[in-house]
């Protein structure tokens, strides 16, 4: 099974993609996890991502399809996955069409989690992670028992660069213009399925399941 899920920072995509690989046995392959990987340890992909992300703006293109192609070629992708992240452009969403075709293989289908652009500025503005073990908290609605530190690990809570509200406000603009058309791209193909995303996580994930199990967007 190969799927794709589309939607605005602070959709949820991150949380979903996890539970939906679980559920499905595939592997949850999230860009913006691999570039921040790539920033932390110093790689070069990091060294000339970092800028990029840290004001917002996406990745250039060529950078983001050597990472894909280069993970999508790995053993564990070949029993399917699920991408997060990717594609955010026209152009990387062909890139993607062309790779799958070479391979003979198709989309089951693309998942769009849509969420009003006020619930996103509030979920980002609060979104906590832990800084040893990437839990994730939010200072409203999943706020960890002692302030600052993580309930599994103790690990120090950190809040992303990119999650600092000028910076949200930026990458939601950034959807808009630069993403949102896969909207119609895969519309037209009859692949996107849509989903309430303003819902609870466990209402979004059976919404997903069962409308991927029904074979929709294939
Ligand atoms: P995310 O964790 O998906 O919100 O991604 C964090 C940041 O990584 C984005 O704001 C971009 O700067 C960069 N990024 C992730 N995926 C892509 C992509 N497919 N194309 C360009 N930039 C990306």
């Amino acid at each position: 099974m190969r799927l794709i899920i589309l939607g605005p920072p602070g959709s949820g995509k991150g949380v979903q993609s996890k539970r939906i690989a679980e559920h499905f046995g595939l592997v949850q392959i999230s860009t913006g996890d691999s570039l921040r990987q790539a920033v932390a340890t110093g790689a070069e992909l990091g060294r000339q991502a970092r800028e990029y992300m840290e004001k917002g703006l996406l990745v250039p293109d060529d950078l983001m399809v050597k990472l894909v192609m280069d993970r999508l070629d790995q053993e564990d992708a070949r029993g399917g996955f699920i991408l997060d992240g990717f594609p955010r452009t026209i152009s990387q969403a062909e890139m993607l069409d062309d790779l799958l075709q070479k391979k003979e293989k198709t989309l089951n289908a693309v998942l769009e989690l849509k969420v009003d652009d006020r619930v996103v500025v509030d979920r980002l503005s609060n979104r906590r992670l832990c800084s040893r073990c990437g839990a994730d908290y939010n200072l409203l609605t999943k706020p960890p028992r002692v302030d600052g530190l993580c309930d599994r690990c103790c690990g120090r809570l950190i809040q992303r660069e990119d999650d600092r509200e000028k910076t949200i406000l930026h990458r939601l603009q950034v959807y808009h213009r630069q993403t949102e058309p896969l909207e119609a791209y895969y519309g037209e193909k009859g692949q996107l399925l849509t989903f309430d995303a303003e819902r609870s996580v466990e209402e979004v994930s059976a919404a997903i399941v069962e409308a991927v199990e029904s074979g929709a967007g294939g």
